[in-house]
């Protein structure tokens, strides 16, 4: 007999037919014994359509009633699932993230968790409950209701099994495990049985939206054993991450390729090139709460520079205004200039670190096909490249092959 916590994600949930298919697997799992504690999403679609609501009555919305009002979403979601248990003859048992009592900070609409109380779950599990908690929430110290961000309930999963460790934590979703790069993008990309938490790690910072960036780094934390598999698929091993640092030979240096849309690039023209520079253009940014991503300063001309960078899409237009209105005029620059229709593409894995030439063989691939570099990153196991959004798709197609992610190793 195991502990399971297994999430199910939109899709999975996204009709009362899915919900009682979740309902069928659960009890399989329940009739062979083990304990369960199953996390669900919002139904597919849900939680855009509750943002949409809350932006037709305020211009920008509050975020703390924006999270008292997203959270029903999985609110929903939890009693559905709990009544198809029933049905199945289950003794099942739903809980809001107020209710379990998983403590968060206030960050509104991106809060983390801090903790969770394990009792009333504990005595549940023992009283022979399978107990359904609602994904993507917690309450702060105050007991208001917070939201953990968009992909949340993969966090709430992975931070569960931490809390009450658990034998595996199992990601139910669409796709039947982590993939070479986004199959809706590259119809040949395959399925990694396995993947280190480091590749897996960086492919979720930089745009792999299968699993919440935070979801990875809980459980790279506290070594949750960690699995995505399909809802759809009967029996499935899905893709399993690994902790431990060597691969075999024949693995591929490179693993996946990420890709992120959610970029702008901003470049200050004309800096006055000294001493400090930097910090006065991108600490009053970081100071309002924005994150600067990749940050490019050219060499100078007659003491003069341009400096790069760039932020989440959303922050676009805030950062600009703090550069026009704060930072240009303090600093004498030229000119601030932007724009938002810029994709960011990553080629992931830990066989980088043994094998030079892959930066060479990125650029001359993605020259080839005639696209630009805009910007580029570097670390021990990734590059990652600026484009223009339009060949995003097209560079993430032409790596995929050029790489050989497509062969079977
Ligand atoms: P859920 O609603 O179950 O949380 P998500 O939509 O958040 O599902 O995540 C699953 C989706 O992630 C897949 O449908 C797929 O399009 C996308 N995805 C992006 N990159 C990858 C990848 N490398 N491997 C598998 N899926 C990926
Ligand atoms: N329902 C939330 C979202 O759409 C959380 C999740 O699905 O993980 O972002
Ligand atoms: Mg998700």
């Amino acid at each position: 007999m195991a502990f399971y916590i297994q999430k199910y994600g939109g899709t999975s949930v996204g009709s009362t037919e899915r919900i009682k298919n979740v309902a069928r697997r659960v009890a399989k799992f329940h009739a062979q014994g083990h304990q369960l504690i199953i996390v669900v999403s919002a139904m597919s679609g849900e939680t855009n359509r509750l943002i949409a609501l809350a932006n037709e009555v305020q211009s920008n919305p509050d975020p703390r009633e924006l999270d008292v009002m997203v959270s029903t979403g999985e609110q929903v979601s939890v009693a559905l699932l709990s009544m198809a248990l029933m049905e199945l003859n289950i003794k099942a048992k739903s809980y809001t993230g107020a209710q379990v009592r998983i403590l968060t900070d206030s960050a509104h609409t991106k809060a983390r968790i801090l903790k969770i109380d394990e009792d009333k779950i504990r005595d549940d599990l023992k009283a022979g409950y399978v107990l359904v908690v609602a994904g993507f929430q917690g309450a702060d110290a105050a007991g208001s209701i917070t939201t953990l961000g968009r992909g949340g309930s993969d966090t709430t999963g992975v931070a569960l099994a931490a809390a009450l460790k658990a034998d595996e934590c199992q990601i139910y979703t669409d796709v039947d495990g982590i993939y070479t790069t986004d199959p809706r993008i590259v119809p040949e990309a395959r399925r990694m049985k396995t993947i280190t938490f480091e590749e897996i790690l960086e492919m979720a910072s930089l745009g792999s939206k299968v699993l919440q960036l935070r979801s990875v780094e809980f459980a790279g934390k506290y070594k949750v054993r960690l699995r995505v598999l399909s809802s759809f698929i009967e029996d499935g091993e899905g893709t399993l991450i690994t902790y431990e640092e060597e691969r075999g030979m024949e693995q591929a240096v490179i693993s996946g390729i990420a890709f992120n849309r959610d970029e702008a690039k901003i470049t200050v023209l004309g800096v006055p090139d000294h001493p400090g520079i930097a910090y006065q253009i991108v600490g009053p940014v970081a100071d309002a709460n924005i994150d600067v991503d990749m940050i490019i300063q050219n060499v100078s001309h007659d003491g003069l520079t341009d400096f790069s960078f760039t932020v989440h899409r959303g922050d676009f237009d805030n950062t600009m205004e703090i550069l026009r209105d704060k930072i240009q005029p303090h600093i004498g620059a030229r000119d601030v200039i932007g724009g938002d229709r810029i994709a960011k593409v990553s080629v992931v894995g830990v066989g980088m670190r043994s094998h030079a030439g892959i930066a060479s063989k990125m650029f001359r691939v993605l020259a080839e096909e005639g696209i630009n570099i805009q910007m580029i990153t570097t670390s021990e196991i990734k590059i990652s490249v600026v484009v223009d959004e339009k060949y995003m798709e097209l560079a993430v197609r032409v790596l995929h092959k050029a790489f050989d992610l497509d062969q079977v190793f």
